[in-house]
Formats: C-alpha cells, sequence, structure tokens
C-alpha cells in the first residue's frame, strides 16, 4: 500500500507534543485510495472522499415560511392598514401558476410556491380576514416570512467537502438536493490483540494471577464508534515468536495492527521486538499524561502491503487517552478525513493541581453545579492508570495545556468530553 513507508514515523527529537505529531501524520500518512459509491442509507461515519456539489438550488424555488396571505410589499400603506382582496389559494406541491395583481393578496400555506409578483407573507395570525377581504396591519418588512431559491444552498456550491465525515445531517443535506448516493472512501481495517501472559478472556477460567481482558472491549468499541471495521485476533502470549508470526499475518490483511500491552521495557515485554523482525518501529515519546510512550511502526504484510503498527501502553487508561489523542488521528488519517478539531470549553476547576511543563495533561473530571449555578469540573480521586472507575464515574478530561505548571481551585480549565473525544 502506497499511504505508508518504513521510516514514516521516524522521529529524533526527545519529546513529541501532540500538535507536531499530528502534523507529522498530515504529512507522512496518506490516506487509503480506494473509493466506492454508497447509498445515503449507510453513508452515515463514512468519509466523503472528493467535493460534492450542490446540483440544484436549495430551497428550489421561492416559497412561503408560513401559513398566511401572500401580498407585494408596495401595496401596503406605510402608515395604516391596507385591505386587499383574496384572489387565490395555495398549498404545498400545488402548481404555482396563480399571478398577483395590484390590491390583491393570495392565501398560501407553508413550503407553497410564492406566486408571480408577490414577495412578501402575512402571517394568518397578524391579519384581519373581511369577507373577501384581508386587512393587514403596517410595518412588514419586504420579504418577511419568504424563503428565496437557493438561500441555503445555491446549485454548484460545494456542500460536502472532501474529507467530511457524514454525519446524520450531511446525509439529510444530500438528500435535500436529491441525490441518491455518495462517494466515500473505502472503509479501514483494524486488527487488535491484547497481549500478556496473566490476561485471559472475560468468563474463562482464571487462576489467581490472571486479569480478565478489558483492552481489547474498549478498543473493538471506540473502533466501531470511528466507523473501521475491526478484527478481534483475541490475546497473544508474552512470547516474541508467537508475537511475530501473529502480528504478520494480521498484517496482510489490514490497514493498522493494534496492540495492547508489552510494549515498556519489562523482561516479558515483547511486542517491541517482534515488531523489528517484521517491520520498523520507533517510539514516540510523545508528550501526554496519562500515555507512556507509544510504539508506532509499519509491518511489512507481504505483496508490498504495508499496515500502520500502534503498540499502546497495557493499563487501560493510558489505553484510553492515547487511542483517542494518538490512534484516532492516525485513522481519520488514512481513512482520508479531516483532522478533528477538539473544541475544549473552559470549565471551573473545584480542585489546584500541579504538572510538569512542556507536557498535555489530561485529568478525569466529572462535572457538577456548584452553589452558585457554575458549571465546575471535580477531579476523579483515583488517578492511578489502571483504575477503570476513573472513566466510567467521570464524563470527560480536563486538558492541562503544555505551558502551564501549576492552578488553584476557580482556574478555568478546557473540558473535552468523552463523547467529543470518542466520536
Ligand atoms: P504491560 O505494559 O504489558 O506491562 O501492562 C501494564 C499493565 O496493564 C499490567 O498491569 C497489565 O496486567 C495490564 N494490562 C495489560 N493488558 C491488559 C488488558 N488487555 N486488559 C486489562 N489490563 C491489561
Ligand atoms: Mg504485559
Amino acid at each position: 500500500m502506497a499511504q505508508l513507508s518504513d521510516d514514516c514515523f521516524a522521529f529524533s527529537g526527545p519529546l513529541l507534543r501532540l500538535e507536531d505529531m499530528e502534523r507529522m501524520i498530515g504529512e507522512r500518512v496518506m490516506a487509503v485510495d480506494d473509493t466506492e459509491r454508497v447509498p445515503l442509507h449507510g453513508a452515515r461515519g463514512r468519509v466523503a472522499a472528493a467535493d460534492v456539489k450542490a446540483p440544484v438550488d436549495l430551497p428550489p424555488f421561492d416559497n412561503s415560511a408560513v401559513d398566511g396571505y401572500a401580498v407585494r410589499h408596495a401595496d401596503l400603506h406605510a402608515d395604516g392598514d391596507t385591505r386587499l382582496a383574496v384572489t387565490g389559494r395555495l398549498m404545498a406541491g400545488a402548481a404555482s401558476g396563480l399571478k398577483l395583481g395590484s390590491g390583491q393578496a393570495i392565501r398560501i400555506f407553508t413550503g407553497a410556491a410564492m406566486p408571480q409578483g408577490a414577495d412578501t407573507v402575512f402571517m394568518q395570525e397578524d391579519v384581519t380576514v373581511d369577507g373577501a377581504d384581508v386587512v393587514v396591519p403596517r410595518g412588514l418588512k419586504r420579504g418577511a416570512n419568504r424563503r428565496l431559491a437557493g438561500e441555503d444552498v445555491p446549485a454548484g456550491q460545494v456542500v460536502l467537502p472532501a474529507g467530511t465525515i457524514l454525519e446524520a445531517q450531511h446525509v439529510a443535506l444530500a438528500a435535500a438536493l436529491g441525490l441518491t448516493g455518495i462517494e466515500v472512501r473505502r472503509r479501514l481495517n483494524v486488527a487488535i490483540f491484547s497481549t500478556g501472559d496473566e490476561v485471559v478472556e472475560p468468563g474463562g477460567a482464571r487462576g489467581g494471577a490472571a486479569i480478565y481482558d478489558s483492552n481489547r472491549f474498549l478498543l473493538v468499541e471506540l473502533l466501531e464508534r470511528l466507523g473501521t471495521g475491526v478484527t478481534d485476533l483475541g490475546i497473544l502470549p508474552d512470547e516474541p515468536d508467537a508475537l511475530a508470526r501473529a502480528l504478520g499475518k494480521a498484517a496482510a490483511t489490514h490497514d493498522l495492527v493494534l496492540t495492547s500491552g508489552g510494549v515498556s521495557t519489562g523482561e516479558a515485554d515483547h511486542v517491541r521486538s517482534a515488531v523489528e523482525r517484521i517491520g520498523s518501529l520507533v517510539f514516540w515519546r510523545v508528550a501526554i499524561k496519562p500515555g507512556r510512550p507509544v510504539a508506532m511502526g509499519v509491518i511489512r504484510g507481504g505483496n508490498a502491503h504495508m499496515a500502520a503498527f500502534v503498540g499502546l501502553p497495557g493499563n487501560p487508561v493510558a489505553v484510553f487517552v492515547t487511542f483517542v489523542r494518538v490512534v484516532k488521528p492516525l485513522l481519520r488519517r488514512l481513512a482520508g478525513a479531516r483532522p478533528q478539531t477538539l473544541v475544549a470549553l473552559p470549565v471551573r476547576s473545584a480542585f489546584a493541581y500541579k504538572k510538569k511543563k512542556d507536557r498535555r495533561e489530561y485529568v478525569r473530571v466529572a462535572l457538577r453545579r456548584a452553589d452558585d449555578g457554575e458549571i465546575e469540573a471535580v477531579k476523579h480521586p483515583q488517578d492511578g492508570a489502571g483504575i477503570l472507575t476513573s472513566l466510567t464515574e467521570t464524563d470527560g478530561l480536563l486538558e492541562f495545556p503544555e505551558d502551564v505548571t501549576s492552578i488553584e481551585p476557580g482556574a478555568r480549565i478546557g473540558f473535552l468530553s468523552y463523547a467529543q473525544l470518542t466520536g
């Protein structure tokens, strides 16, 4: 595959800042280039492969925004009521053909095409009907309650730029423009493994020294939310040959091979050496906490196919944070999606905090309404990288910028919700 080279993840600095990491991904990783056309149902979550332009105006014709009376603004008295003769009736969907003469009004309903000559619509609540006439008050602006053809989208405008991840509203817009399908990039395929002799399948036999696997379940759900295909390849032992064999095989048929555990420097940490045998590997000492160094690399899968490789740490919270801040930008790039602009909305911190300079830190917090009515963020009492309940009992992460070293309670810090981070 052309989107990766042997050294695309090479990085020689001591600590890689998040923004530099995202820039490197943008410069060195190419999107998969296969595309397919999908029908609107089934397009949500896919990535637009090319700019989609509006083939027609939206709305397609001038129409009424309310139920009421269409009039000519030039007929209205500036200083008092105006009496107009009601000469016709237009329901939504009716072919118009009606023409409005001077001194006339036409009864009109929401969505009906504006009759020729009319430029303004009175709401029915604002007028008085008197036999065959309608009496309208002064003061309405020209063009009120009228929707112009193309005011939402003029024909020819790009409505879905290439790289848009299609959400419900994008699909609705495509439908409103009469499109029946959208050209999208092919779906990514990601293979995941857990590693560790102590890790067993939930529900399986567990001796005194084993733990149930949670990382694979975390990763399957996170990947599915991002719309990738996922192959769950189970748990690998801490054994270099078995690791190299399984990872190499997975690389042949996947865009990314993702593991957790076994990437630090312990004697049982063999993922690094296994990957070095079948591809190349670098360490990204990404300047974030939690998240120890993340192993990044490529694995040759045969047939000149290169799969990306990411080895995440073993502790579940570190898996979560490195997934959303490192793996997600990589996947978006591979998928052909535009980088996400994560907007951290400032909330008031209920706690004091100290941190190292030059590192971005993410603190698990719950939001609550303080006595003065403001939203404030409360830190989870346990901040170990293995404490899964610190993720289930909180609402998101406070993002402490690199240059901050300490804050007092009351400081305003950007908050990222889990929904934002995982979507
Ligand atoms: P490691 O980096 O392999 O030393 O793992 C770090 C910590 O994460 C250890 O306490 C492991 O038991 C734990 N861990 C590793 N893999 C998993 C997993 N799949 N599910 C839950 N915990 C894990
Ligand atoms: Mg391990």
